[in-house]
């Protein structure tokens, strides 16, 4: 999630964070089923250029639903206590959406085609996986983690802000 994060604290608005999420759980739907079934090929179709298309336009048609889910719930609970003003927009555009799911799977693809060997993300074309080892398996975890902890921290910073700048002035 930490590319994911920095997006969102860089575009606020512009980006769905919900269906960003939503990409990196289905991607992940194909290994997790191969590890049950102990296959020696955990990364296969999913994690190729063709998959994540496929896995973003997924992820955007399901991701409204979700954001409503999730948006709904939290303004229900902050309107019970009585924190009206931070009350989140239920309404997110569809680009937003539509960048978040595909900023999501292709980050996905980089992200794990830089640490796992059996993946090919550019099958049919190339069995290889050129990405491999680019970035050291734990630097990869370092900079994410890093980049998490900075981006939700500014995209709190940011939505603090924007509150603020809603309130009326006592002058
Ligand atoms: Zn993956």
């Amino acid at each position: 999630m930490g590319a994911g994060l920095v997006a969102k604290a860089a575009l606020g608005h512009r980006i769905s964070i919900v269906s960003f999420g939503l990409a990196q759980v289905l991607i992940d739907i194909e290994p997790g089923v191969r590890m049950i079934r102990d296959d020696d090929v955990l990364h296969g179709i999913s994690h190729t250029l063709w998959g994540a298309i496929v896995v973003g336009v997924v992820a955007a048609l399901l991701a409204p639903w979700l954001i409503r889910m999730i948006v709904g719930r939290y303004n229900t609970e902050v309107a019970h206590y009585g924190f009206t003003r931070w009350i989140y927009p239920e309404s997110v555009s569809a680009p937003a959406v539509w960048l978040g799911a595909f900023l999501g799977t292709f980050s996905h693809l980089v992200l794990d085609g830089l640490m796992h060997a059996d993946m090919a993300p550019f099958a049919p074309l190339m069995s290889a996986n050129p990405l491999l080892d680019m970035v050291a398996h734990d630097d990869v975890y370092g900079i994410m983690t890093v980049c998490a902890a900075v981006g939700a921290t500014l995209w709190m910073i940011r939505w603090w802000l924007s509150v603020r700048a809603q309130q009326p002035r006592p002058d």
